[in-house]
């Protein structure tokens, strides 16, 4: 139901377009911004405008930084020999809240998808072989989401990775079939990252 404010409209056709907001979360939120006080709409568009301004991708892994490395990448205690490698940046704050994985990332930006178009090309994967070639990586773990498309992906690129002198392995038991990482509780991602199988 509009109320035919075509500002109010414009507000909660916006918010709508964020994931898992539907429009009934749209018009609520959007009558929180109108009723807040002055200060929060300001601070609200400052965050966002400012997060697009001061964040880039990690040269190194593409996560989202406000420096050239992220600050996993930059953190000396992190285990640099081991890449967990993911499909979006919310699966590296899924992993990072399990505590149970040490090493650093590699975000591929998506899975390979025939039907939507994404080849291996569209995806970080090469730069993942040079970051191997590069040398000092021991082991690179396989998290990508269990579905059909993530599944072909972790076949891609262990067959990518065959010749070269790392562990492939690939997150275990506990993770569900059509399943996304983001969505799933942080004991259960901790049990499959400890409990990972070499491919
Ligand atoms: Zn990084």
């Amino acid at each position: 139901m509009s109320l035919n404010i075509p500002s109010l409209d414009e507000l909660v056709k916006q918010l709508a377009r964020l994931p898992g907001i539907g429009r009934k979360t749209a018009q609520r939120l959007a009558i929180f911004i109108l009723k807040s006080n002055d200060g929060y709409a300001d601070e609200l568009v400052d965050a966002v405008i400012h997060v697009k301004e001061n964040t880039r991708l990690c040269k190194q892994c593409f996560n989202i930084s406000e420096h050239e490395l992220c600050s996993i990448c930059a953190d000396g205690r992190r285990d640099s020999s081991k890449i967990c490698v993911v499909e979006d940046i919310v699966d590296v704050m899924a992993i990072e809240g399990s505590r149970e994985y040490n090493g650093i990332y590699h975000i591929l930006g998506g899975v390979i998808s025939p039907l939507a178009g994404v080849s291996p090309g569209d995806l970080k994967i090469a730069e993942l072989l040079d970051r191997v070639d590069g040398g000092g990586t021991k082991e690179v773990l396989l998290a990508l989401n269990m579905s059909t498309e993530g599944e072909a992906t972790m076949i891609y690129i262990s067959n990518m990775l065959k010749n070269k002198p790392v562990e492939i392995t690939r997150i275990a038991h506990g993770v569900p079939m059509g399943s996304h990482l983001e969505f799933v509780d942080q004991m259960t991602i901790g049990r499959a990252i400890a409990s990972r199988q070499k491919i």
